[in-house]
């Protein structure tokens, strides 16, 4: 049901997404005089991931679309798990994806605001020190329809209030020992209401921007919502989990806020891919334990790990408006993500012949010395180029593509008569092979045909099938990295017990080819541009899209297959 609507979606004119709807009511109306200002809140504590570019063409596509503003804020309340490092990166994969925000903000730039609104809360009698222990806070919760049950510290008089507080923020309070909870009411229906936990106390970690000076800090419920107010934030656009927020988001503003304006929260469903996890702190296990070789691995799920697989920013923008946006959560296909970047790059990447498991061929009838062949980079459009490949008596083919007892259905290379044609050259005929003591094939001989060679006129001959070579003393050994869906199980979140030991064993083959000679231009560090390496994709042909990895030297070609041609996806 989920792929049939996101198909309909993805069609050139699409209809207003439900949140867009909202917006050009919001603008009829004249709400906050028609200004549109929206954010984008990551909390820096990990490398952003695909389901963040959800959020970020949303946020960032509604201020464009509609002439506002749309502003970063990292959502930095929570100094053990941030660092500088994922700011950093949150920053250039942005920029990559092609989005320009506004202002940058940190919810730390709010810390002394948020702290005398808290003093605030405690001197309306609207907040509370408590000394039990999470367990305890957590025991006395109750259930969406059982009351839950009221701490002994709920009535303390203001004044001991104060001077608790103080004390937590003076670094006097251990870890752990005290929290500032809000006083609403414990037997309120939705549970975010039951005196929820509004600040903690942090001491074991400096914060990665105000250092040493706060010992408490914010929870997400106190600190969103008024960053957004402090902002001026319109819509305030969120994932669904957070539905159950709202009413708390709301009520925290209204007890403070000094004007009509307000911010409203919007909520999507979230973006789940089969065969992947979509959680920082997942991804960061992973990381961590060596499981994958960094965030940006090109198994990963993350914006550094697709574009290093070689995946465009085009094509998983492309991949977002796809998919759409609505109020169910659900889980989308792997194969609709491939199908896209093969899509993207199908039109654009140039094609060469890589050969992944070689065969000499030997044309025995061939004279020439120093030929090349001027092959176009994609058949039929001259536009995109043209390259040489260097031609000559011996040649690399895949062994796959000869057969010493060819039956009737093998079109390709076999000794008996069939013509063949080298792509892009001329066309062939099998003779025989030589083979080692176990049979194994180590030559093929073969005549070629001068009168063949496409382009020419003879040229025009069609044969039933074209085969890939190189030249066997004009090409260049490659690394290719071939990789397959980081986990086994369509889904890993799902399953019980550790989502480490689902994941896919084979994910990873290394293996070496021969590509070109036209390739050895790729033999020098990728060029780096805004932060980020440029992506050089090719297609090998018949065996996929890859992209020049970083890892590539002047001595030394590596090439990650960014998806097969295969396309399994299903319209
Ligand atoms: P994670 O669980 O991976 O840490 P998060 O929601 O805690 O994700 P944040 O950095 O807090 O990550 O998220 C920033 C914004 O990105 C939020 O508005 C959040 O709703 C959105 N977001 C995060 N994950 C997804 C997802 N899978 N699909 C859509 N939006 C997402
Ligand atoms: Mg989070």
């Amino acid at each position: 049901m989920e792929q049939e609507r996101i198909v309909e979606t993805g069609k050139e004119e699409r209809s207003l997404n439900f949140i867009e709807q909202i917006v050009e009511k919001d603008l009829a109306e004249g709400k906050n005089n028609g200004r549109i200002q929206t954010r984008f809140p990551p909390e820096p504590n990990g490398y952003l991931h695909i389901g963040h570019v959800k959020a970020i063409c949303m946020d960032f596509g509604i201020a464009e679309k509609y002439n506002g503003v749309c502003n970063l804020r990292f959502d930095d309340t929570n100094p053990v798990k941030e660092d500088v490092e994922y700011v950093d990166s949150i920053r250039n994969d942005i920029h990559w994806l092609g989005f320009r925000w506004g202002q940058i903000y940190y919810a730390s730039d709010y810390f002394q605001q948020l702290y005398d609104l808290a003093i605030r809360f405690i001197k309306e009698g609207k907040a509370y020190v408590d000394e039990q222990t999470a367990e305890q806070i957590a025991a006395q919760k109750g259930t969406p329809t059982e009351a839950g049950v009221a701490s002994p510290y709920r009535d303390r008089p203001v004044e001991e209030n104060l001077r608790l507080f103080q004390a937590m923020q003076n670094g006097e309070i251990e870890d752990g020992r005290m929290v500032l909870r809000a006083k609403i009411d414990m037997a309120n229906p939705n549970m975010h209401f039951r005196d929820p936990i509004m600040y903690r106390i942090i001491t074991t970690h400096p914060h990665h921007r105000t250092g040493r000076t706060w010992n408490v800090y914010p929870m997400y419920d106190f600190a969103h919502g008024q960053s957004d107010y402090f902002e001026g934030v319109t819509h305030s656009i969120c994932t669904l989990e957070f539905v159950v927020h709202r009413p708390l988001y709301d009520w925290f503003i209204d007890q403070f806020a000094d004007s009509d304006y307000r911010p409203h929260q919007y909520e999507f469903n979230r973006l789940n891919i089969t065969y992947t996890v979509m959680s920082k702190r997942k991804m960061l296990q992973l990381v961590k334990e060596g499981l994958v070789a960094g965030w940006d691995d090109p198994r990963m799920p993350t914006v550094c790990g697709l574009r290093r697989r070689g995946y465009s920013a085009r094509a998983i923008r492309a991949f977002i408006d796809k998919i759409g946006y609505t109020k169910v959560e659900g889980m989308i296909d792997l194969g609709l993500l491939e199908h896209t970047v093969r899509e993207d790059l199908k039109e654009t990447a140039p094609r060469v012949c890589a050969i992944f498991d070689p065969v000499k061929l030997v044309l025995t009838n061939y004279e020439g010395a120093g030929e090349t062949i001027v092959a176009e980079n994609i058949d039929g459009k001259p536009e995109l180029g043209t390259r040489e490949m260097p031609f000559g008596r011996e040649l690399y083919i895949e062994r796959g593509d000869f057969q010493e007892e060819g039956d009737k259905n093998f079109y390709r290379l076999s000794p008996g008569g069939r013509e063949v044609r080298l792509k892009a050259a001329y066309i062939i005929q099998a003779t025989g092979c030589d083979k080692d003591a176990d049979g194994r094939v180590t030559t093929v001989y073969a005549t070629y045909d001068p009168q063949s060679k496409s382009g020419t006129e003879g040229g025009n001959r069609k044969t039933k099938s074209t085969i890939n070579w190189v030249a066997c003393d004009a090409c260049i050994e490659a690394e290719a990295r071939l990789y397959d869906r980081l986990f086994a199980v369509e889904n890993p979140s799902a399953e019980e017990g550790d989502f480490r030991e689902l994941l896919n064993p084979d994910s990873l083959h290394v293996v070496t080819c021969k590509v070109e000679q036209a390739l050895k231009k790729e033999m020098q560090p990728l060029p780096v541009n805004d932060g980020v390496a440029e992506q050089h994709h090719y297609q090998f042909l018949k065996q996929g899209y890859f992209v020049v990895d970083p890892d590539t030297t002047s001595d030394k070609l590596v090439f990650n297959r960014t998806a097969s041609l295969k396309d399994n996806w299903q319209k």
